[in-house]
C-alpha cells in the first residue's frame, strides 16, 4: 500500500496588533486545495500554491480535525502516524496542534477519538489494547523528557533498535487508560516546555515538542500483536534569526532551529527524489522522526502561515518549503509482529532504560 505525505496549509486571521499596524491579508484561499499569496510592493506579484487541503482564517478546529481523523484509526490498525506543524513563530502551529481548553486542537481531539475507536474495537471482543505515551522536547541538541519532574542534567540519548525504530533511552513512558489521563499527561508536559522570549512573540517556543502515543493491540487467541504510534510534533518557529532581532542565547537557539529544519527539509527532499540514502543522521530532529517520515509511516504535515503583509516573505518561504514535501511517497506498512518479537523489543527497551538509570 502506497501513501503520500499529505500536506495541509492553514492560515490564521490577522491578529489585533497586525491590524493596528496596518497589515493587510495577503493569503487568500482560491479553492479547497489552493492558496494565493499576493505579495505587496516591491514585488506586486501573486503566486498559487497547491496542497492536499487549504484551511483559511475562518476554518474551525473541528473542521481541521475532521480531515485528520482517519489517521487515528490508522494508528489503531498498526501504522506509525505522524502529524507535524511547520511555520514561522506566531503562525498558529500550537493553536493547530494543541489549541486551548475552550478551543481544543488536534492533540486533545485525537486523544478523544483514539479512545472511542479503542472502546469500540474492544467491544467487538477480538483485541485487547494497551496505550502508553511519552513526551519529549528537543531544545538545541538536548533531548529532554517532559514527563519527569527534576530534569536530569544528562540529556536522553537516541538508540537505534534497527528497522528505523529509534528509542529515546530511558524516556518515561506513561501507561494510559483514559483520555482524561492522557490529557493530563499532555498538560504536564506542556507546562515544562522550554520557552524563550523573542522580539517576535514573547511566549513562543524555541524548541521542538514531540508527543508519542503508542497503541498496542493483542489479537485474542493468536500470537499476533499489532502496534501503532501517533506522534504529534509542534516544531519550533522557522523564521530566520534577523527578523526576530535575537542575540546571545536566543541567537544560538535560532541557529540550531535553522539547522534542524534544514535537516528536515533535506530529508524530505531526498525522500521526494527517491534517493537511496536519506540523511536522517544529520540532526537529532530527523533521527527522532526517522520512523515517522518516509519508510513505513503515514505523515501529515501542516504548513501554518500568518496572513499579514509584513510576513509575506516568511509565508513565501514556508509555502515553498512545504511544496517540497508533497512529492514524498511512503511505503506504508503495518507493524505486526509475533508476540515473541514484540516481547524482545520490550526487553530491549527495558535494558536501555536500566542502562540509563545506571548512568545517572
Ligand atoms: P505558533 O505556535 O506558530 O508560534 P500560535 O499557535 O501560538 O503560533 O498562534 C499565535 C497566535 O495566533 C495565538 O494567539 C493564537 O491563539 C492565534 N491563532 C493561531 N491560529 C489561529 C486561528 N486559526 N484562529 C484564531 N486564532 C489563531
Ligand atoms: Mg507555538
Amino acid at each position: 500500500m502506497k501513501g503520500n505525505i499529505r500536506v495541509f496549509c492553514r492560515f490564521r486571521p490577522l491578529g489585533k496588533r497586525e491590524q493596528e499596524n496596518g497589515d493587510i491579508p495577503v493569503l487568500h484561499k482560491a479553492d479547497a486545495f489552493s492558496v494565493d499569496l499576493q505579495r505587496p510592493a516591491p514585488h506586486n506579484d501573486s503566486r498559487r500554491f497547491e496542497f492536499d487541503a487549504v484551511f483559511s482564517s475562518d476554518s474551525s478546529q473541528e473542521e481541521v480535525f475532521g480531515d485528520c481523523q482517519d489517521l487515528v484509526q490508522s494508528a489503531v490498525d498498526g501504522y506509525n502516524v505522524t502529524i507535524f506543524a511547520y511555520g514561522q513563530t506566531g503562525a498558529g502551529k500550537t493553536h493547530t496542534m494543541y489549541g486551548t481548553s475552550e478551543n481544543p486542537g488536534l492533540a486533545p481531539r485525537a486523544i478523544e477519538s483514539l479512545f472511542r475507536v479503542i472502546r469500540r474495537e474492544e467491544g467487538q471482543g477480538r483485541k485487547s489494547f494497551s496505550v502508553k505515551a511519552y513526551m519529549i522536547e528537543l531544545y538545541k541538541q538536548d533531548i529532554i523528557d517532559l514527563l519527569v519532574e527534576a530534569r536530569p542534567k544528562d540529556q536522553k540519548s537516541l538508540q537505534d533498535a534497527g528497522r528505523g525504530i529509534m528509542f529515546v533511552e530511558g524516556v518515561s513512558e506513561r501507561p494510559i487508560t483514559s483520555p482524561e489521563q492522557l490529557k493530563a499527561v499532555l498538560a504536564e508536559g506542556e507546562r515544562r516546555r522550554h520557552t524563550a522570549a523573542t522580539a517576535m512573540n514573547s511566549s513562543s517556543s524555541r524548541s521542538h515538542l514531540l508527543l508519542s502515543i503508542i497503541v498496542e493491540a493483542a489479537v485474542k487467541d493468536t500470537e499476533q500483536v499489532i502496534y501503532g504510534k501517533i506522534t504529534l510534533c509542534d516544531l519550533a518557529g522557522s523564521e530566520r534569526p534577523k527578523k526576530s532581532e535575537v542575540s546571545g542565547e536566543a541567537l544560538k537557539e535560532a541557529i540550531e532551529i535553522n539547522k534542524s529544519l534544514t535537516a528536515l527539509g533535506d530529508v524530505i527532499e531526498a525522500l521526494s527524489k527517491g534517493s537511496k540514502t536519506i540523511p536522517y543522521r544529520n540532526h537529532k530532529l530527523t533521527m527522532l522522526m526517522q520512523d515517522s517520515l518516509g519508510g513505513s509511516a503515514k505523515t501529515l504535515m501542516f504548513v501554518n502561515c500568518s496572513p499579514a503583509s509584513s510576513n509575506s516573505e516568511e509565508s513565501m518561504m514556508s509555502l515553498k518549503w512545504a511544496t517540497r514535501a508533497k512529492q514524498v511517497t511512503n511505503d506504508v506498512k503495518r507493524n505486526a509482529d509475533s508476540k515473541e518479537v514484540a516481547r524482545l523489543k520490550q526487553v530491549i527497551a527495558l535494558m536501555s532504560q536500566a542502562q540509563n538509570a545506571q548512568d545517572l
